[in-house]
């Protein structure tokens, strides 16, 4: 019987359970794909305080050195059900593990959202990605357009401008919701074209890959097609809760409706990181929540 298991080994969960550690209690990490999380896909951090411009993949091994140094259970698996069991909480995972434990913290963070198009789940992997750092390679030299207004998008621009020929940024509204300095430094490249205000509304595929997209203007109505070896799609990100759903208050967008200790109505579990409902969903504040939700966890296990 774990005192904490953790659901999630991104930033948010890697710092609870570096709280969690340091607060004498026993620990499980429980990741399904790779520790890190969404950080680990990002090029270049330039926005954490204290630790100069580094890779995400870079900070987030850093991070998990320090989760191990602390001799943190970690293990592999996709957590698919909590159950309350008395005082008991258990961890069902689709690889058919069951961790007791008596507290849980879900830090499950978000996954890409789609752009809703009919064939747009048929194309990835031909011509459609949802990560530039993955994919970016692939389209070396090419014309490659990003979709999305956020960080993200902007990120992924600059990250493929470095590498392709033409890099089009295509954006719903006039303005841009990312970084201001991101916008500045992607906008001053001369292989980047900004196309606002911008719908896709086809992807164009004649032989099985992407060709080519097709905008609508939101303004004239004016319909465009554009020639594209790939499309990033960067329009955000959708919560990784729907397992959850029976032990966290969940808002309409799915994110767990909890204030900043993360404490779910039903005892003993607390989520944390980009899964739950905020305003900023950035590094700094992941990791915020992951201390707090660890710290309310650790005063629950005291009072009981
Ligand atoms: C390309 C990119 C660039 C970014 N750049 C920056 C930046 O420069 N600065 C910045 O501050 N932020 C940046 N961000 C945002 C930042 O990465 C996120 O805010 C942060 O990673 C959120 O942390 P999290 O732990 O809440 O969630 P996540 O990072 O999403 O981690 C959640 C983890 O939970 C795991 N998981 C999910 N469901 C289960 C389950 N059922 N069982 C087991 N494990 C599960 C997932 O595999 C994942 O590893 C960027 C994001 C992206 C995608």
């Amino acid at each position: 019987m774990y005192d904490i298991v953790i659901i999630g080994g991104g930033p948010a969960g890697m710092t609870a359970a570096i709280y969690a550690r340091r607060n004498g209690r026993s620990v499980l990490l429980l990741e399904k794909e790779g520790f890190g999380g969404q950080i680990a896909y990002a090029p270049r951090v330039e926005n954490y305080p204290g630790v100069a411009p580094v890779s995400g993949a870079e900070l987030a091994e850093r991070m998990m050195e320090q989760v191990l140094a602390l001799d943190t259970e970690t293990d592999i698996g996709t957590a698919v059900s909590v159950l309350i069991e008395d005082d008991r909480r258990v961890v069902l995972t689709e690889e058919g593990e069951r961790y007791e434990t008596r507290a849980v913290i879900i830090a499950a963070g978000a996954r890409h959202r789609q752009l809703s198009l009919p064939n747009e789940t048929a194309l990835v992997g031909r011509g459609v990605s949802y990560c530039a750092v993955c994919d970016g390679s692939f389209y070396a030299g090419g014309t490659v357009a990003v979709v999305g207004g956020g960080d993200s998008a902007l990120q992924e621009a600059l990250l493929l401008s470095d590498i392709c020929a033409q890099v089009y940024l295509i954006h719903r509204r006039e303005t841009f919701r990312g970084d201001v300095t991101k916008q500045l430094r992607l906008f001053a490249r001369d292989n980047v074209t900004v196309l606002t205000p911008k719908r896709v509304t086809e992807l164009i595929a004649p032989e099985g890959d992407l060709t080519a997209v097709r905008l609508r203007d939101a303004v004239t109505g004016e319909e465009t097609t554009l020639d594209v070896d790939a499309l990033f799609v960067s329009v955000g990100q959708v919560p990784e809760l729907d397992s959850f759903s029976d032990v966290l208050p969940l808002t309409a967008a799915g994110y767990a409706a909890l204030g900043e200790g993360g404490e779910s109505p039903a005892e003993g579990i607390f989520a944390a990181g980009d899964c739950r409902d905020k305003s900023v969903r950035q590094l700094a504040t992941a990791v915020s929540d992951g201390a707090c939700a660890a710290i309310s966890a650790c005063r629950y296990l005291e009072s009981t």
